[in-house]
C-alpha cells in the first residue's frame, strides 16, 4: 500500500469563517495534515510526491469559470481594496439568476454556497496539490502497480460541486480521481466502473451531484441526516439519481447521536450494495469527524472502530483508493487514521489475490 501527499496542502491557512451568525475560528487546519503525515512516516511509509497532472483532470469535473474563479478569485479580491483578508460570499446565487457576474464579489456569490469555503492567497495551490494527490493514488491502482493507495489530502473535497465550494472544500480531489481512472480501465479493456463510498460524517453533496446522471459510478454516503444536519439541502434517502444515473446513488442518512455499531452497519449495508455493483476500483472518501469526540460531532465511533471499518472496506477485496476528506478532533487524528490502517492493511493482506 502506498502513501501519497503533497506539502503544499499546508499551505491553504484561513483562519476563519463564518457559521450561524458568528466569524468563528476555523476547525479545518494546516495541522491536520501535520499530525496525519507523521503517523504514515511513524508507521515506516514514505510519504510519495504526486506528479503535476496539469488542469485536465480538474477540467473533467469542474466548469472553466469556476476553475478560473478558484484561481484567481483572492488576487482580485485583494486588488478592489477595502476587503477582508479572504473571498467570502455577501451576495448569494438568485434562483433564476439571468447573468454571470464579472465581479468578484458577485461571482463569489456563485461559486460558493456557504461561507465555510474562505479562499486565501494559498487555497488554490493547497486544493491542487491535494487534487494531484488522489490523482496520483487513483493512478498507482488503476494501473495495477497497487492495490491500495491512500491520497493525504487537504482542505477536505467532496462538498465541492461542479461550480461551486462550500464546507471547507473547493475542488472535490475523490470526484476527479475516480473520474481520472475510468479512460485508464477502458484502455485496459476492463469495464469502466468505478464505486465511491463517503464515510464522512456530513453529506458528500458535492460528489453526489457530480455523478448524479451516471451510471458508471456508484455513489453510497452514509451520514448524519440533513434535516437536522450539514449540508441540509442533500443527502436524503430519496436521492438516488436521476436519468441513467437512477437507481446509482444511495444516500443511508442516520440520526445524529447514532452509535459506533449502528454507523457501521450501515457501511455494512452500502459496502454490500457495492458489492453487487462490482465496481474494477472503490474510493473512498474517508472523514475521521464520525469520531465520537470531533468537535463537529455527530456519531459515536471510537478508536477501536476505525479499525473494524478499515477491515469491512479491506473485506470487499476490491483494489481501494482512500482520499482524506475531514476529521477535526486534531489530538485524536493520528491514533484514528492508525486504528484505520491496522483494519485495513490487515484485512486487505488477508484478502490479497482473491
Ligand atoms: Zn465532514
Amino acid at each position: 500500500m502506498k502513501f501519497v501527499h503533497h506539502p503544499d496542502a499546508a499551505l491553504h491557512r484561513p483562519a476563519t469563517y463564518f457559521n450561524k451568525g458568528l466569524l468563528r475560528a476555523l476547525p479545518e487546519k494546516p495541522e491536520r495534515v501535520g499530525a496525519l503525515a507523521s503517523l504514515i512516516e511513524k508507521r515506516g511509509h514514505a510519504l510519495i510526491r504526486p506528479d503535476d497532472y496539469g488542469s485536465a483532470p480538474r477540467a473533467a469535473v469542474h466548469t472553466p469559470a469556476y476553475l478560473a474563479f478558484l484561481e484567481t478569485a483572492h488576487a482580485r479580491w485583494v486588488a478592489e481594496g477595502d476587503m477582508g483578508e479572504v473571498v467570502l460570499p455577501n451576495v448569494h446565487r438568485m434562483q433564476a439568476a439571468p447573468s454571470y457576474p464579472t465581479s468578484v464579489v458577485g461571482q463569489a456569490g456563485w461559486h460558493m454556497f456557504d461561507t465555510a469555503c474562505p479562499i486565501d492567497g494559498n487555497t488554490w495551490t493547497a486544493t491542487c496539490a491535494a487534487a494531484n494527490a488522489a490523482v496520483h493514488a487513483a493512478r498507482l491502482v488503476a494501473t495495477g502497480a497497487d492495490r491500495a493507495a491512500y491520497a493525504l489530502c487537504r482542505p477536505p473535497g467532496h462538498h465541492a460541486t461542479r461550480d461551486m465550494a462550500g464546507g471547507f472544500c473547493y475542488l472535490n480531489h475523490v470526484a476527479i480521481a475516480a473520474e481520472s481512472v475510468l479512460p485508464t480501465l477502458r484502455a485496459q479493456g476492463r469495464p469502466a466502473r468505478v464505486a465511491i463510498i463517503d464515510v464522512d460524517v456530513h453529506h458528500g453533496n458535492g460528489t453526489q451531484d457530480i455523478f448524479y446522471d451516471r451510471d458508471d459510478v456508484f455513489f453510497v454516503s452514509v451520514h448524519g441526516d440533513p434535516a437536522e444536519f450539514y449540508p441540509h439541502m442533500a443527502g436524503y434517502a430519496q436521492e438516488r439519481g436521476t436519468g441513467r444515473g437512477e437507481g446509482y446513488t444511495l444516500n443511508l442518512p442516520l440520526p445524529i447521536g447514532s452509535d459506533e455499531a449502528t454507523v457501521l452497519a450501515t457501511i455494512g449495508t452500502g459496502l454490500a450494495d457495492i458489492a453487487r455493483f462490482a465496481p474494477e476500483i472503490l474510493f473512498v472518501s474517508l472523514g475521521f469527524d464520525t469520531f465520537i469526540g470531533d468537535p463537529l460531532a455527530a456519531f459515536g465511533v471510537t478508536t477501536p472502530g476505525f479499525a473494524r471499518m478499515g477491515a469491512m472496506i479491506a473485506a470487499t477485496g476490491l483494489p481501494t483508493v482512500l482520499v482524506q476528506e475531514g476529521g477535526y478532533a486534531i489530538d485524536a487524528l493520528s491514533a484514528n487514521l492508525s486504528s484505520f490502517l491496522d483494519g485495513f492493511e490487515g484485512g486487505f493482506e488477508s484478502t490479497a489475490g482473491a
